[in-house]
């Protein structure tokens, strides 16, 4: 029997329409550095209007990729609604890539229109040139684009595109599996992939994310997107932003702790989203200056592991509680969360708050073995982790890489355990697990324990060649101002904590440990200036 139900496209223009509508009086202030802007949904409503208007009378009027190059702020809010809802396909440019890699990725996306802020107009002058496809650049902020100008490129100023258009717009019917945004990964090794989420993938995942299990976006939320735009969607917070109301608070380029810590004193977000980094820089910054963050009923950390010490120091010193979550480029992001069940007793509780979190229903989870054997999910087996499910990527923009996928599962690239009851503990990346004779050893593990340490910043380790086991773990840190703990007082305090085979051999006392463009720690980097012999490695036996 088929169902009796209807079937209506979920397209971006109905969350466009909910948010505006709706939501008319919710709001995004951006920060501006010596203060804020801050339109209502229903003026981004209209401007979004204004916007498809503009982008029609530049030639935008199929699935032509309209990218931007832009931080976090109302315009790029715009852009997301805009760009899908007219039927166009929003490529959001990583800022922070090296300029061969932005190029390539826009000329792979084909992109038509380039709309960039105006603090990037330089960046993006550099780039341009190696950007074929683009025949408009849309400047944002009253900047001068004067610099952009070159043949076959017209360069437009955003607020006077948009004040000539109506604000009413007739957002076509489309196809809710058309693609609605595209994103790249970040490519860490070989050539970035892209992601072409479709508007079906990107509302069932808003909705997702505005369940309890998620984020739990609500009309009274205001939240805090640090993370940015142009990685993975900003975790989707635009959009369930705008399907539940919550309002925005949005950093622009203003992402030093001192400026988000004022952000939070005066905007009071209830809620927020950024990587561990800017987490361990916001509790230094707090430790030494002060700050009040009371406003925040919890902050939803992913991306990488979050050390367990940062979600401990945050709840203690500042009544702060940091949810864990796990995600990629390739599941929209947003996979795994971690609430505990109810009931339990204080340890049990934390033991499920470190782990990556709980599968959702529409993401299903998997273990498999080196020899392709798929392992039982008893918290104990450890094997790469495979997903599968409504908002997880089937396939590559013009790449199958079928490496990346089996028998229909994404291979994530993540290593871990899975409990009876969907939790997922990862040990590590593949490709950054150290493996040691027959041995693995993982290195988030040696990094959580190193950077429980009260001298130790941050700690990154890394797999190295060794003559003898293949691999052994070279330990990287940095430590506080007025460190007294030296390499061998740091594998002192690791010995009471892991095996003895798993200890370190190899120290450097480095400044900073160096990131990605979406600030993880760069173990590629690492490894390349071991082996360039630029590190200054302590033996200890
Ligand atoms: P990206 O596509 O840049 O967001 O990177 C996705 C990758 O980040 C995942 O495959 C993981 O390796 C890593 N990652 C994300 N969240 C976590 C987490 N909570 N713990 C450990 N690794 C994570």
């Amino acid at each position: 029997m088929k169902s009796t139900m209807q079937h209506v496209p979920l397209a971006i223009s109905r969350l466009l329409n909910q948010g505006s509508r709706f939501h008319a009086t919710s709001t995004v202030v951006t920060w501006t550095g010596d203060g804020t802007r801050t339109l209502t949904y229903a003026q981004v409503g209209a401007r979004s209007a204004q916007l498809a208007h503009a982008l029609r009378g530049l030639g935008v009027d199929a699935d032509q990729r309209v990218a931007t190059f832009m931080f976090n702020n109302n315009e790029h809010l715009e852009a997301y609604l805009a760009v899908p809802s007219m039927g166009a396909v929003l490529h959001t440019l990583n800022i922070r890539l090296f300029p061969e890699q932005v190029s390539y990725i826009a000329t792979h996306a084909e992109d038509h229109v380039v709309i960039v802020d105006g603090a990037l107009v330089p960046v993006l002058s550099k780039i341009l040139p190696d950007m074929p496809t683009v025949r408009h650049v849309i400047v944002t902020g009253g900047a001068d684009g004067t610099v952009l100008k070159r043949p076959g490129v017209e360069v437009h100023a955003y607020e006077e595109l948009l004040a000539a258009q109506p604000t009413e717009f007739k957002w076509p019917e489309i196809d809710e599996d058309d693609a609605a945004a595209l994103c790249y990964t970040s490519g860490t090794t070989g050539n970035p992939k892209g992601v072409a989420y479709s508007h079906r993938s990107i509302w069932l995942h808003s909705m997702q994310v505005c369940t309890a299990e998620a984020f739990g976006f609500g009309p009274a939320d205001k939240v805090l997107a640090v993370v940015p735009q142009f990685h993975a969607m900003s975790w989707g917070l635009p959009y369930a932003a705008f399907m539940s109301g919550a309002s925005l608070v949005m950093p622009d380029r203003f992402l030093q702790a001192e400026p988000l810590v004022r952000m939070i004193e005066q905007e009071r977000p209830t809620l927020a989203g950024a990587v561990p980094t800017i987490w361990a820089d916001l509790l230094r910054y707090l430790d030494d200056h002060g700050g009040d963050i009371s406003s925040l009923r919890e902050v939803v950390v992913g991306g990488s592991a979050v050390p367990p010490t940062l979600m401990r120091a945050f709840l203690d010193r500042y009544g702060l509680r940091i949810v864990h979550a796990w995600g990629m480029t390739e599941t929209s992001p947003l996979g795994s969360v971690a609430r505990p069940p109810g009931g339990l007793d204080e340890q049990s509780e934390w033991e499920y708050r470190i782990s990556q979190g709980r599968l959702p229903a529409s993401v299903e989870g998997r273990l498999v073995g080196p020899g392709g054997e798929v392992l039982a999910h008893d918290g104990v087996s450890v094997g790469e982790l495979e997903v599968r499910g409504n908002w997880v990527t089937g396939s590559y923009l013009h790449d199958p890489a079928p490496e990346k996928f089996d028998d229909g599962w994404l291979r994530t690239g993540d290593v871990g355990s899975l409990t009876p009851d969907g939790f997922l503990h990862l040990t590590d990346r593949a490709k950054d697990v150290i493996k040691s004779g027959g041995e693995w050893i993982s290195s988030v593990e040696l990094e959580n324990h190193l950077m429980a340490h009260p001298d130790v910043v941050e700690a990154s380790v890394v797999g190295v060649p060794d003559d003898h086991w293949g691999e052994r773990p070279l330990a990287t840190v940095v430590l506080r101002d007025g460190a007294t703990a030296d390499p061998a007082a740091l594998r002192e305090f690791l010995a009471a904590r892991v095996a003895r085979w798993q200890l370190p051999e190899r120290w450097a006392i480095i400044e900073e440990v160096p990131k990605t463009s979406v600030g993880k720690f760069d173990k590629k980097a690492l490894r390349a200036s071991y082996a360039a012999g630029e590190l200054d490695v302590t033996s200890l036996a």
